[in-house]
């Protein structure tokens, strides 16, 4: 469920199709929208923080995972984190485990971009570090108990404060689609993860089957697919299955050039991964983004978001949030 940016050679500055200006004129619904114009350049920012060719693997084929550690892990209640758990950690990593301060005002972000309502199923909060870059923030299920959830957040990336931003409304859009109002959480495959099982859950499922559980009928993953994934879903799975081969690089590209073939239905080529992704990634754009009127499916997919009045709430809520970073 991470949002990997490590292999990113280079931050594309990319001039988005939708230019600010463009659009903070219109005052159609549902293109009123006041909120992105309240900072429009901090958000362009945060939107091209995004814009990077994850899977282009082309100029790159010697890419190794980096090392990670668990700093400290806190435990959530409402707004508040408290009895910290150390790990041990390497010595050049000491001082972060000691600047309470520092991890308190991460988690100070994240409680002022998301309301409390809509995130008590995180019930810990970890503070790791792979290095500057690499994966920037997570969110992964409890093994004991699928329906609640871990955020993680790297103490090394705290500066980059326009990918963190993003990173954490695509970790949040993970939670808000993947909650247990949204599907029913597989406790065998939270403890055992592999294909065999993954396929004969996926067959049992009458819905989407997300990985993790299968969707409810109404949920916002089942209507994003039934839109968006239908009719391409064989396609990527010749290159999903790649990943269970062994050859990291072979499944990158196949997964690439999938994304190129397919370029105007996705904001950026890490929404290929997999559904999920997908959804978690056009949410942070939906959230970022002016109002998009395109007939491209890239467009529809950011569109989708607003035929819930609670996401237009919740997007409001993080957009004041954001620029009152900026004040
Ligand atoms: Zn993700």
């Amino acid at each position: 469920m991470n949002r990997k940016t490590g292999f990113v050679v280079v931050l594309a500055i990319i001039a988005l199709g939708f230019i600010v200006g463009v659009y903070a004129g219109v005052s159609s619904v549902p293109g009123a929208d006041s909120f992105y114009a309240a900072c429009p350049v901090f958000l362009e920012q945060i939107i091209q923080s995004a814009a990077g060719d994850v899977y282009n693997y082309e100029a790159e084929t010697d890419f190794e995972e980096p090392k990670s550690y668990y700093i400290v892990s806190y435990s959530v209640k409402g707004d508040s984190i408290f009895s910290p758990v150390l790990n041990d950690v390497p010595t050049y990593l000491l001082d972060e485990q000691e600047n309470i301060a520092l991890q308190r005002s991460v988690w100070d972000v994240y409680t002022n971009l998301i309301p409390a309502e809509d995130r008590q199923m995180v019930t810990r909060f970890q503070v790791f570090s792979d290095g500057y870059s690499n994966t920037l923030a997570a969110v992964s299920p409890s093994y004991e108990d699928p329906s609640l959830w871990y955020l993680e957040v790297d103490i090394a990336d705290l500066d980059d404060q326009e990918a963190l931003l993003f990173t954490l409304i695509h970790e949040y859009a993970h939670l808000l689609t993947l909650n247990e109002a949204q599907i029913v959480p597989d406790i065998e495959l939270a403890l055992d993860y592999d294909l065999d099982l993954l396929t004969e859950k996926a067959a049992a499922c009458e819905t989407y089957f997300t990985g993790l559980g299968c969707s409810q009928p109404n949920s916002y993953i089942q209507a994003f697919y039934n839109r968006f994934w239908t009719d391409i879903n064989d396609e990527w799975g010749q290159a999903d299955r790649l990943q269970y081969d062994g050859d990291e690089i072979a499944y990158y590209n196949a997964l690439y050039s999938f994304y190129k073939q397919h370029q105007n239905q996705f904001v950026d080529d890490y929404a290929v991964t997999h559904p999920t992704e997908d959804i978690a990634e056009s949410f942070a754009y939906f959230v970022f983004s002016p109002t998009p009127h395109g007939d491209t499916v890239r467009d529809q997919k950011l569109r989708f978001f607003y035929e819930y009045p609670e996401l237009i709430q919740l997007r409001e809520h993080i957009l004041k949030a954001t620029c009152s970073m900026t004040e």
